[in-house]
């Protein structure tokens, strides 16, 4: 049983207008298997829960700010030994939604531009989105890596 579950669509500008000034928080757990276009190595474990934790407001500037984290730890395979870790996934969110070019060249530094051409976005496509840019390229063990001996030893 899940803590909370996500709504499946929002409307990220809306939330924020209508937000009280300390925010509408979003907050609530998503299981990897209800992501959307998750990558084939991260479906190996589709239990593993991801805990959103962000807030949506209007900033000083009037733009509508989607600020927070995602966390999840996730198993994935190590790019030096090819053993699966434990990968701690902390994805600091802060983005804004934007509908055009212009736009999103026009938004300041701190927002990375969220695409809602339709004013809609869909919760679990994003969190999927969003946890494959936080994902390094090549995860590994810290140095050096743990032999399957020892690891067994552990366990
Ligand atoms: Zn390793």
């Amino acid at each position: 049983m899940l803590h909370k579950e996500l709504p499946i669509h929002l409307a990220p500008e809306k939330l924020c207008r209508h937000a009280p000034p300390e925010g509408t928080p979003l907050v609530g757990e998503i299981k990897l298997s209800d992501l959307t276009n998750l990558s084939k190595e991260l479906k190996a474990k589709p239990d593993t829960v991801v805990t959103v934790n962000l807030l949506f407001s209007m900033d000083a500037d009037g733009l509508c700010a989607i600020t927070g984290e995602l966390s999840a730890d996730l198993e994935v395979i190590c790019q030096r030994c090819l053993a699966p870790m434990i990968y701690p996934l902390r994805a600091e969110i802060s983005v804004s939604p934007v509908v055009s070019d212009s736009q999103a060249e026009n938004l300041p530094t701190r927002y990375e531009p969220l695409w809602v051409p339709t004013g809609e976005i869909n919760v679990a496509e994003w969190i999927a989105e969003e946890i494959h840019l936080a994902l390094p390229l090549a995860p590994s063990h810290e140095p050096p890596c743990v032999s399957f001996d020892s690891e067994e030893e552990s366990s």
